[in-house]
């Protein structure tokens, strides 16, 4: 159950959450929680949420060790403040900041070199499902952007299926177009990485989750969490989804 904060709180504001959210989970022990705020809140998210299960994970990781990369943040900076996770291609990235399938292995292997757990967003775009592409387009973003990984990596990889028409929209995809979409991504590990990886890889759901459809999405059988944006914004709202 993942949390992308997206550009949202200032550090006294990430504390303040996790005093109110900690007491929510505290007996979760199912699941693992994950959450991802703005780079300058990681110590803050880290330090809140020492000595519980919550991890914390970055939003967006350079492919380099270090050098002349002016505001790029490295996976190495990333662990040593105390990250477990990041996430890598997030549609927003695409979209605003000319992330590619190419940036998005490359960012992976460096973030699985550095020993984080990359969670890596794919999905089609509006006209994209319009037009009948989204298999095609999650094939293209798979072979693009995961392929690439050694089954040894792969094997540390969590993949979350985005439909960027869901997100921050208030539009989710109902739990059958979800499902779908995650039988095609799985059906693409199944032929690249066998049958072991496919049954193996945690798929995540991604667009306007709420408290009120989490239950929904997670009965299904091909969907192992979800990625929540907006949502996860609020202790009460993440922590109704992480209990659902
Ligand atoms: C996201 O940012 O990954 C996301 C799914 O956002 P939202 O839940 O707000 O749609």
């Amino acid at each position: 159950m993942a949390g992308n904060w997206k550009m949202y709180k200032t550090p006294a504001e990430t504390r303040a959450f996790f005093e109110a959210f900690r007491p929510l989970v505290a007996k979760v022990e199912d699941r693992e929680i994950v959450i991802c705020p703005p780079f300058t809140n990681l110590e803050a998210a880290v330090g809140a949420a020492q000595g519980t299960r919550i991890r914390i994970g970055a939003q967006n990781v350079s492919w380099a060790k270090e050098g002349a990369f002016t505001g790029e943040i490295s996976p190495g900076m990333i662990v040593a403040a105390g990250c477990t996770h990041v996430i890598i291609g997030h549609s927003e990235r695409r979209q605003y900041f000319g992330e590619t399938d190419e940036t998005v292995l490359k960012r992976t292997q460096a973030a699985l070199e550095a020993g984080l757990t990359p969670i890596v967003c794919v999905g089609e775009r509006l006209e994209q499902r319009e037009a009948g592409e989204t298999e095609a387009v999650l094939r293209a973003q798979f072979k693009g952007g995961l392929a690439g990984l050694t089954p040894e990596q792969f094997a540390k990889v969590i993949i979350a299926y985005e439909p960027v028409w869901a997100i921050g929209t208030g539009k989710t995809a109902t739990p059958e177009i979800a499902e779908e979409a995650h039988r095609a991504i799985r059906q693409e590990v199944r032929s690249h990485f066998g049958a072991q990886a496919a049954d193996a890889v945690r798929i995540l759901y991604g667009g306007s989750v709420k408290p009120d459809n989490t239950k929904a999405l997670m009965s299904k059988e091909e969907i192992d969490g979800v990625l929540v944006g907006g949502a996860s914004l609020t202790p009460d709202s993440f922590a109704a989804i992480v209990n659902y």
